[in-house]
């Protein structure tokens, strides 16, 4: 177990501009049992012996003005980002005599796939959540304290055996719902009984083709909303909810709101508009106002 190999590895990454950086010991996966076998780090790659996971946020106010082109090349440029991190550090511990792989951010063809077969051949979630960085939320995200769900992660595979960072005891989400009344598809079920809301993958994966279609993919409606992470002082959005809450409604009966213009300008630029939005350049009508998804409850 090498102590100063992990603190090299840290301060490697440090250096490449990590923003969250943790360890897991393989054995947490069949310890913890939730991850069926062959997604387990040592069924993918039979040497792993630890699991290093990297974590790049994603800036708020970009992720708030999803659906965007923007907001799409944010995506891109942290999975890129993420990828080339993870590529160098498996080379960089190949170099030290540290057999090494990684997988990388996303890996599927397309959405095409994802809805014909949601699911990843590893999960990065459960890999930051066994690695101390975050805990799994409502929204089946890793809610981290520093950024909420806005950080995406990537895992190097090495057969050194490091130690491991401890998981946090408990969740960090407070179960506001927030994430399943703004869904535009209703993706989530909340239940009171489990840690998760029941999730239509499938939905979400439709969502992410249509906006895909758009040149403003991803949705990530349920990780901008999401009040957990220190990134909203530092953004000054600690109060937003009621603003993420009324957006669906407002935009639908004005869709030139003044209170959301700053997203709906960005959202104008680079992509096509949605059905129901109304941009007069591409000679769209709004549609009627619709019951806005803020209106199931009163806060
Ligand atoms: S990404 Fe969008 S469609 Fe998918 S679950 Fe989150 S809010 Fe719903
Ligand atoms: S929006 Fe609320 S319920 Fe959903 S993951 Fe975040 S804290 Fe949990």
């Amino acid at each position: 177990m090498s102590d100063k190999l992990k603190k090299e590895i840290v301060r490697y990454l440090r250096e490449q501009g990590a923003d969250l950086v943790g360890v897991a010991t393989v054995k947490t996966w069949a310890e913890q049992g939730i991850v069926p076998e062959p997604y387990r780090p040592d069924s993918i790659w039979p040497p792993a012996r630890s699991v290093i996971v990297i974590g790049l946020q994603m800036p708020l106010p970009i992720v708030e003005t999803t659906p965007s082109a923007q907001h799409m090349e944010l995506y891109r440029t942290c999975n890129i980002a993420l990828d080339k991190m993870a590529f160098d550090l498996t080379r960089w511990l190949n170099r030290r005599g540290h057999a090494s792989i990684f997988l990388s951010r996303d890996g599927y063809a397309n959405i095409d796939v994802l809805i014909k077969k949601p699911a990843a051949a590893f999960s990065h979630v459960f890999a930051a959540q066994y690695a101390g960085l975050g805990y799994v939320g409502v929204n089946h995200t890793i809610l981290t304290k520093e950024f909420g769900p806005r950080v995406r992660f990537v895992s190097v595979f090495t057969e050194a055996e490091l130690p491991p960072d401890p998981m946090l005891k408990k969740p960090l989400c407070i179960r506001c719902r927030a994430c399943v009344e703004c869904c535009p598809v209703n993706a989530f079920t909340f239940r009171e009984d489990a840690l998760v809301a029941d999730y239509n993958k499938r939905a979400c994966a439709e969502r992410a083709k249509l906006l895909r279609d758009k040149g403003r993919y991803p949705c990530g409606v349920c990780i901008k909303v999401c009040p957990v992470g220190e990134d909203r002082a530092l953004y000054g959005r600690d109060k937003a909810l009621q603003h993420y809450l009324r957006e669906a409604e407002s935009l639908a009966r004005n869709p030139r709101d003044p209170a959301y213009a700053s997203w709906t300008h960005v959202r104008r630029h680079g992509g096509w508009p949605l059905d129901e939005e109304a941009f007069p350049e591409f000679g769209g009508k709004p549609l009627k106002a619709k019951r806005g998804r803020g209106d199931k409850r009163k806060k």
